[in-house]
């Protein structure tokens, strides 16, 4: 059985007043999808954004979150582990009801650098210990905070193994962007859709004991299928990338993304619901087909409720009903699913 991870990085955009509403009403409508579907859905929780509304006594912002997450796990989705180090030393500002935060301080690898590694490690493990008191949850994969896995590798596996992590699914293969704030280099990512990890993400262990397991966001290489090359250009798609933040034009009333001021970017094939418009049905299902053609039988989409596009509810709910049609080919999955599956 094929199975299909789609997985949610549950957060705002940076700086902003009115970003959760519009995370709670976006996500309200992917859960109902959802619900009528009988979908299930992956969501990985950027804790340190509840436990800094609740630290600023936002009890009212944090419990409308938190009521949310709740829903998820009632209507069995799963929760995970998302972090953004920029909201550990952010200050609320309430005259004006935005955040201030240190820009440099976006990747975890930052706060070990500036900070020291036990500081990042106490911070990290309160996220996680939130978690458990508040959902009773104990989260079994991280996706790191702008896929920024790529410096101090070594220190994010031990902290992640420490915390009983199982899975780290923040490696986009191909993905490449230098800027100010993020360096990321994942051109030399292994071309598998799950990989054993002990002292890097973005090489595969061979060591058969290791506890960590990579699952990769799924790309696909377009000059590997001539065919998906035709359909994209025939109808003028743009290439659909997780972490492009310049088209800003296009999100509709939520909130302005963070400039990373990337200055040298290659942005992989990959299917996301960000920012999707109609005509990428086609291309979701077309790439969900040719994905699993090579052996691969299981896939993690990345996906925000924060930049769903009116349209994008819609693309959403017809993936999720093709997904249902062909119940004999693939199956929705958490990672609790892969550990269960795998002997
Ligand atoms: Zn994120």
């Amino acid at each position: 059985m094929n199975k299909i991870i789609l997985s949610f990085d549950y957060e705002i955009y940076f700086d902003g007043s009115n970003h959760l509403e519009a995370l709670l009403e976006n996500t309200n409508k992917i859960l109902a999808s959802a619900r009528q579907n009988k979908s299930k859905l992956v969501f990985f929780i950027d804790i340190f954004y509840l436990i800094k509304l609740e630290e600023n006594g936002l009890f009212l912002h944090c419990n409308k979150l938190k009521d949310q997450i709740n829903n998820m796990i009632k209507d069995g989705h799963e929760l995970q582990y998302h972090l953004h180090p920029h909201w550990i030393n952010a200050q609320y500002n309430k005259g004006n009801d935005h955040w201030k935060y240190d820009q440099l301080e976006y990747s975890l690898s930052d706060i070990i650098k500036i900070y020291g590694k036990s500081f990042a490690f106490d911070k990290f493990k309160l996220g996680v210990d939130r978690m458990k008191e508040w959902f009773k949850y104990e989260p079994l994969a991280y996706r790191a905070g702008g896929l920024s896995i790529d410096q101090n590798q070594e220190d994010l596996i031990e902290l992640l193994i420490q915390n009983k992590f199982e899975f780290d699914s923040s490696v986009m293969p191909g993905l490449y962007l230098q800027g100010k704030f993020l360096n990321i280099d994942h051109r030399s990512a292994p071309k598998k859709e799950i990989w054993n990890i002990s002292d890097s993400f973005l090489n595969e262990s061979k060591n058969p004991n290791s506890i960590l397991k990579e699952v990769p966001i799924m790309t696909i290489n377009s000059n590997e299928i001539p065919f998906a090359n035709r359909i994209i250009t025939s109808i003028k798609y743009r290439t659909v990338s997780a972490l492009s933040a310049k088209d800003d034009s296009v999100i509709e009333n939520i909130g302005k993304p963070f400039d990373l001021e990337i200055n040298q970017a290659i942005h992989p094939n990959s299917i996301t619901f960000d920012k999707s418009k109609s005509a990428d049905t086609l291309l979701l299902k077309y790439f969900t087909k040719y994905f699993f053609k090579k052996n691969a039988n299981l896939m993690c989409i990345l996906s925000h409720p924060k930049s769903f596009l009116n349209q994008s509810f819609e693309v959403f709910c017809v993936y999720l009903k093709w997904i249902d049609k062909n119940k004999n080919k693939y199956v929705l999955s958490g990672f609790s699913d892969i550990v269960s599956s795998e002997k």
